[in-house]
């Protein structure tokens, strides 16, 4: 980072919520939102010639980029992805949106991001009049390349994926600056490599936030206006830990800072001392440290923090930036893939969790009014039998290669558990019939992660092979606090009485039934919470790769008997103000 100089511009500060922690030194990479940002002028009529040629220089501009995303696409890069940017080609070649916006100039005497903004809200009208839903879905692609066309116009610096190969070689020193990035686009940027992710609006546990974490890099959400008071280009510290970013900072906070970063990362080297020890307590407990992850290309970095197995895979991440659902064959190979890289160690597979703020398009919205209330996850499943279909069976087709269990989201009756193990039936005899190998006795479980699902673990339990607590939802359900709303992220407390008391219940009822309980939420990769959950007697944990040796190192100095006496002082507290300090205090014995 040697290019990295002080500015002379005046320092300030901006406070969010760190996400993920440590710190970057970087330039500002400014994520716009051009659509909204488009306004109307008139043009006096001997600057309308000049205006057209504007408009026909950003529309070769795009062309360009586009054509070099294409030929600089990786060998790894989803066959989609290729036919997209074709798709996006042929649209800026299209009449509609080359010559049409060019008229408008000229008749209406406006300038060009506003023409274009016209022409594309009528296109986009006529796709929304279409009845078949494939074809109604285009009108998001036609929004993107608008969007591409009025960001060259703005004189913006393009989007990540659109980052010349020069830029690419220093994301190292990029930080990107957004107002919001969707769970869609976020998953995108797994295939380059920032300093830092920076936003607006967020909630710790929103799933952009997890997506951060999972890159590794720090982040801080709900930072309001971020985007606004930051230019592109700018020098900033993002301090991931407190939550801070420092815009052009003098000579001594850089210096401070690097210094900071260096001791960040010598603790971090530390930590991979511990990564082939045992996860075992000083008096012989032994837990299981496993880790969570979205895309099969996490494996590596799963194997690299020492976990011994995986107890979330999140699929529904295959399914997004896709113009098709993926079939069966593209989810069996995913699967299939985890599963080998694994050598035998449990890989605990979700079935999609679609709905909510986890879309398959960056653009597309819920025009239902409580979308975290909606048809998601196994909701969503069971009224879409043949997408459930297919993922079961490739999913029962992958358990041939390894240790696959299957998770079910979102249960909170039991008639949704027993229809999905009809289907789960189903799709076994549907197998068998083709002699198609799997495993027969898979093991199936369920996610506790709604109230009504903790409060009636046990009958849960008696139906199912194990439990895995996801905290993130269950805080966001019991609370009726949206983990995506940072209006509300300080109410939105792992440590609520309320949430220990269901986490509690669910843990007694797998411990009754013998069946094993783990905790797949965030709260499992925070180190602070380890020996709470311990003492309640947790024995699994699963969380993002980057967690698993600071939560193991909290297990290496602990002593359960000592733990579980501690979890029960806090567990009889009603008062979160009393039950904070306490575990605080309980974390430095
Ligand atoms: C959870 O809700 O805790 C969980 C692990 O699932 P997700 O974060 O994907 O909703
Ligand atoms: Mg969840």
């Amino acid at each position: 980072m040697s290019n990295i100089e002080p500015s002379h511009q005046s320092s300030f500060s901006i406070h969010g919520i760190g996400v993920s922690s440590g710190i970057a030194i970087g330039q500002a990479h400014l994520v716009s939102n051009a659509l909204l940002e488009v306004v109307h002028y008139q043009l006096p009529p001997h600057l309308i010639n000049e205006e057209v040629t504007r408009f026909d220089n950003a529309i070769l501009t795009v062309k360009k980029d586009l054509e070099v995303i294409r030929s600089s696409l990786s060998k790894n890069a989803p066959a989609e992805l290729a036919a997209f940017i074709s798709t996006h080609l042929s649209m800026l070649a299209d009449k509609s949106l080359s010559e049409v916006p060019k008229e408008i100039i000229r008749k209406e005497h406006c300038n060009a991001e506003w023409a274009i903004k016209q022409q594309m809200d009528d296109i986009v009208d006529q796709f929304e009049a279409i009845e078949d839903e494939y074809l109604r879905e285009r009108k998001h692609d036609v929004v993107q390349v608008v969007e591409r066309v009025i960001k060259v116009l703005l004189g913006h610096p393009r989007q990540a994926p659109n980052l010349t190969k020069e830029k690419q070689q220093q994301e190292n020193a990029i930080i990107l600056v957004a107002h919001d990035i969707s769970p869609a686009d976020a998953i995108q940027f797994k295939q380059h490599h920032f300093a830092a992710f920076i936003t607006d609006v967020g909630g710790v546990t929103s799933h952009t936030a997890i997506l951060a974490r999972s890159l590794n890099i720090p982040s801080i959400v709900a930072l309001q206006r971020a985007r606004d008071l930051i230019n592109d280009g700018e020098l900033i510290i993002v301090d991931g830990s407190l939550g801070v970013v420092i815009v052009n900072p003098s000579k001594e906070i850089l210096a401070e800072y690097k210094l900071r970063q260096d001791q960040w990362s010598l603790e971090q080297q530390k930590l991979k001392r511990i990564k082939s020890t045992k996860a075992v307590t000083m008096d012989g407990t032994t837990i299981d440290l496993y880790a969570n992850i979205e895309v099969p290309e996490d494996v590596e970095a799963v194997k690299a923090s020492g976990a011994t197995g995986i107890g979330l895979y999140r699929t529904e991440f295959l399914f997004m930036n896709k113009r098709e659902m993926p079939d069966e064959e593209e989810q069996f190979q995913a699967y299939k893939q985890v599963a080998e890289a694994m050598h035998g160690l449990p890989v605990t597979i979700r079935t999609l969790d679609l709905g909510a703020d986890k879309q398959m398009n960056p653009d597309s919205v819920s025009d239902c009014a409580n979308p975290a209330l909606g048809l998601r996850a196994v909701r969503l499943c069971l009224s879409e039998p043949q997408i459930f279909h297919t993922q079961l069976r490739a999913l029962l087709r992958a358990s041939h290669y390894g240790n696959i269990k299957i998770l079910i989201p979102m249960l909170s009756t039991l008639s949704e558990l027993r229809q999905t193990k009809l289907l789960l039936e189903r799709a076994k005899i549907s197998l068998s019939k083709q002699n198609v190998p799997f495993n027969e006795s898979i093991a199936l479980g369920g996610m506790i992660e709604v109230p009504a699902a903790a409060i009636n673990a046990e009958a849960f339990a008696k139906e199912l092979d194990f439990l895995s607590i996801g905290t993130n939802d269950l805080i966001q359900y019991t609370l009726a606090i949206d983990r995506t709303d940072d209006a509300v992220a300080h109410l939105y407390n792992p440590l609520h009485p309320s949430v220990l008391k269901l986490i509690s219940m669910t843990i007694k009822a797998g411990a009754k039934l013998g069946k094993s309980v783990a905790v797949c939420g965030e709260m499992a990769g925070d180190a602070k919470l380890t020996k709470l959950l311990i003492g309640m007697g947790l024995r699994q944990l699963s969380m993002h790769p980057s967690n698993l040796l600071s939560v193991k190192q909290q297990i290496l100095h602990s002593q359960t008997a000592k733990l579980i006496s501690n979890a029960r002082k806090v567990l009889n507290h009603t008062d979160l103000e009393k039950i904070e300090p306490l575990v605080a205090k309980f974390n430095l014995q």
